[in-house]
């Protein structure tokens, strides 16, 4: 086709041919030879000059009855290869099916208001390129005519897709429980927003004899083509490092293209690709560098589409975005794991840690409650530690827990769960119910003690005291079923060491000891009750300081209990027992009232725009009214709610998260803030976390204890604070009794601080003397 706007250049007012009112509206894209004066030609565009229309970036368009004119500039966009006037599906040979389902309704309807739709069009030169196309108002002198403009925006789209796979990423970051899931969403979101119709990601592995290999581990395509043939081509194969395309660009580390795999004799899918209709594809390396500096390629990515598309001029650009953020998610998921794994295990040996050990028992109670199961719990303590420990010293003291722990660990039976509770106490977790298996354990755990161990040539001896309880009989709940296995065990020691047994209830100093404990626990809880009445109870205010400034961020209310006889019960003794009794609500009431007055204090004495961040047990927020009763007590003293943090754990928010969250979401709504305390101890998933109407999240001093020292609690602490900046919370670090810890949280980023090293908690008068400049 000759190029009619050359010709028609110097028209001086050209037009739009008057259009022929047609009285049916044919959807179709049918052929029709005849043409009708309703049809625009290609001649009217030439009002705009070409060199304008490029200048400005767009080209015009104008279609009637199926039959489409393209003004140069928007041929060009339309990769028409010239054509610029013809039937309706000539000029769009090119756009991508979906896009044109959406686009011909419109073309064929008759003009009425603008419109404006974005499409795909995949140019024989330039790739895949986005054009927008804008109908505009139509002419009530021809009605049958559509016309408007048409404009590249390939690199917005491209700009916008970066910024959005970016914020996808980070959102999969919090959201994936592997890197499997957030990879499979990144194929999904590149597949979807650049037109492919088939991706995979092959991780490097190694297979049964060592040798690495490229499997392809996940793969997506859209729902309706049939791409069976390909996936599970793909899904069988394993390519060892130069092997195949895909193993070759692992070796390389380049991206490649593939103009057409059917044809590619270096394409070892070539014909499961030709089944399931593929031609071109594009595979990038998946590339990061860590923090030491090393570089790793843990994979490859492919993408694959059933036209003969040409090299994408932003695909090397986004394939670094892709690989950049991928291994990111690789690395803040491993750091997670990491968290959550040194969060659960004793450093030294490796076996569960305390608290995990109790997790684990607390779970199996209830499981085996509900269930009607049974089993055995195991306490063991070494006999004679503490001489080696003070006459070998403490690497000797260690090589012994170490050595012990292994031994343990290979000993227990299948399904048992081994832990260190601290110092030498270990224990065992028996499933099942034949005690005379739990004998026989016992008996190899106490000749596994007595194995000598070496340490620097120095033969060491020792020997184990073992008790045993059963659960349900000695016991419901971890305290009790500890309790019994530790006075079983504590009767061995009493009668020479170096032995088993079970606990058994006729057991004199046992029973002496529970009742005295008990009988200690009834009176504390009376005391308490009186507590509130005779006014006990005080508060003391820990100060909370924004680094950035300086200056006094807020303080955490801490109760404290003065018995009268002078005895000071610490609130990790006393708030347990007041839940247990009952009486939580009220002290926590009581708490907030008076941590409310108080702030109203340091308001009046100048210290303005305070935070004070109140404690909140269980029971408390299981409470509908609380929402209000708040509200009135901010009211009464003047406050904004958003100055009251109310702080929950993790273990409170997991008990019930959805009643939990309930109440959150009202509190939040309301304008108070929430923190999360202790936080990383439990083991609450991050994707709840998301989900939470948090402000704040409290780093646990447990992390802070070893930073300065101990990488992985850098790492840790390092993690928390990313976590709540990819959340948009503001973090505070607990805990910080050193110079060099402080140092160290300022180095990771943190900006909020409480610990001993800048304030103990104090009276409120005290607070009062250190931040008020006296008048
Ligand atoms: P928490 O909420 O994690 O409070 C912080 C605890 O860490 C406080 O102990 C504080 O004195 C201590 N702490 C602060 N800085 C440092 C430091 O640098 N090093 C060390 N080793 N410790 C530091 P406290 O006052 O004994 O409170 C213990 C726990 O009792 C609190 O832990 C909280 O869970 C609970 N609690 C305190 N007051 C209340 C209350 O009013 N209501 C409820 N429900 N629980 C409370
Ligand atoms: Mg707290
Ligand atoms: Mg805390």
């Amino acid at each position: 086709m000759s190029d009619p706007i050359q010709k028609s250049g110097h028209l001086a007012h050209p037009v739009m041919p008057p259009p022929t009112p047609s009285r049916t509206q044919v959807p179709t894209l049918a052929r029709t030879s005849a043409r009708t004066s309703a049809r625009p030609s290609a001649r009217a565009f030439a009002r705009t000059p070409p060199a304008l229309e490029a200048a400005a970036g767009f080209g015009q368009w104008a279609h009637a009855e199926g039959w489409l004119s393209l003004s140069p500039q928007a041929a060009a966009f339309f990769d028409a290869q010239g054509r610029l006037e013809g039937p309706l599906d000539d000029g769009l040979t090119h756009v991508v099916m979906d896009d044109l389902v959406r686009l011909l309704p419109r073309l064929m309807a008759r003009a009425g208001q603008p419109w404006q739709q974005d499409l795909r069009v995949i140019s024989r030169t330039q790739g895949l390129r986005w054009l927008r196309m804008t109908a505009l108002p139509a002419d009530p002198e021809q009605p049958d005519l559509q016309q408007g403009i048409v404009q590249d925006v390939t690199e917005l789209k491209h700009a916008q897709m970066r910024e959005r796979l970016g914020f996808e990423l980070t959102e999969f970051l919090v959201g994936s429980h592997s890197l499997g899931s957030a990879i499979l969403n990144v194929i999904q979101g590149v597949c979807n927003s650049l037109g492919w119709d088939w991706g995979a990601y092959w991780a490097l592995e190694t297979d049964p004899a060592g040798q690495p290999q490229l499997a392809c581990h996940q793969f997506w395509h859209p729902s309706e083509h049939d791409m069976s043939a390909f996936s599970q081509a793909s899904q069988q194969l394993r390519l060892r490092p130069g092997e195949g395309l895909v193993g070759r660009v692992w070796q390389s580390g380049a991206a490649t293209w593939v103009e057409d795999m059917a044809t590619d004799p270096g394409f070892v899918r070539r014909a499961s690709a030709r089944a399931s209709h593929l031609r071109s594809g594009y595979i990038f390396p998946v590339t990061f560098q860590s923090g030491d500096g090393s570089d790793h390629r843990p994979g490859v990515l492919e993408f694959y589409s059933s036209l003969a598309r040409q090299p994408d001029a932003q695909l090397p650009q986004l394939s670094g975005t892709i690989g950049a953020l991928l291994a990111q998610t690789a690395q803040k998921l491993e750091q997670q794991a990491t968290v959550l794994h040194l969060s659960q295990v004793d450093g030294l040996t490796g076996l569960a840690n305390r608290r995990h050990f109790y997790e684990v028992l607390g779970a199996t109670c209830r499981q085996a409650e509900a269930l009607g199961h049974k089993f055995g719990l195991m306490f063991i303590d070494l006999d004679r530690f503490k001489p080696i420990n003070d006459a070998f010293g403490h690497d000797a003291g260690n090589t012994v827990l170490r050595e012990f722990a292994q031994r343990l660990q290979a000993l227990a039976p299948p399904g048992a769960t081994a832990g260190r509770l601290g110092g030498d106490e270990f224990a065992l977790l028996l499933p099942g119910a034949d005690l005379q298996a739990f004998a026989e354990t016992a008996e190899r755990v106490r000749l596994a003690a007595r194995r000598p161990m070496l340490h620097e040539g120095v033969e060491l001896s020792l020997s184990a005291s073992v008790g045993i309880s059963l659960f349900p009989e000695n016991g419901r709940t971890p305290p009790e079923l500890l309790r019994s296995a530790d006075d079983a065990m504590y009767r061995i020691k009493q009668n020479g060491r170096d032995g088993s047994d079970f606990f058994s209830q006729t057991n004199p100093h046992a029973l002496a000891e529970q009742q005295n404990t008990l009988m200690q626990r009834l009176k504390m809880a009376q005391d308490l009750h009186l507590a509130l009445q005779r006014q006990e109870l005080f508060l003391h205010h820990q100060p909370i300081f924004d680094q950035t400034s300086g200056r006094l961020h807020g303080t955490e209310a801490l109760v404290r209990w003065r018995r009268p006889d002078g005895q000071l019960v610490p609130p990790d003794v006393f708030i347990p027992l007041a839940e247990e009794a009952h009486l939580i609500v009220q002290i926590g009431q009581w708490v907030a009232a008076q941590a409310c007055a108080d702030l109203a204090t340091l308001e009046a004495a100048g210290l303005q725009g305070l935070r004070v961040h109140v404690n909140m047990a269980s029971p408390e927020f299981h409470r509908d009214t609380l929402p209000d009763e708040l509200l009135a007590l901010t009211r009464r003293h003047g406050l904004a709610p958003a100055q009251l943090s109310l702080e929950l754990t993790e273990t409170l928010v997991m008990e019930q998260p959805a009643q939990v969250t309930a109440v959150m979401g009202r509190l939040r709504a309301a304008g108070f803030e929430i923190s999360l305390d202790d936080f990383g101890q439990g083991h609450s998933a991050l994707s709840l976390l998301k989900q939470l109407p948090l402000n704040t999240l409290k780093v646990d001093r447990c992390f802070v204890r070893g930073l300065g020292e101990d990488v992985s609690d850098e790492a840790i602490v390092r993690t928390i604070l990313d976590l709540g900046r990819h959340l948009g919370l503001r973090v505070i670090v607990e805990g910080v009794e050193t110079a060099a810890q402080l140092k160290r949280v300022r180095a990771c980023g943190g900006q909020f601080v409480q610990g001993y090293l800048l304030a103990r908690p104090m009276p409120l008068g005290e607070l009062l003397q250190r931040f008020t400049t006296p008048a």
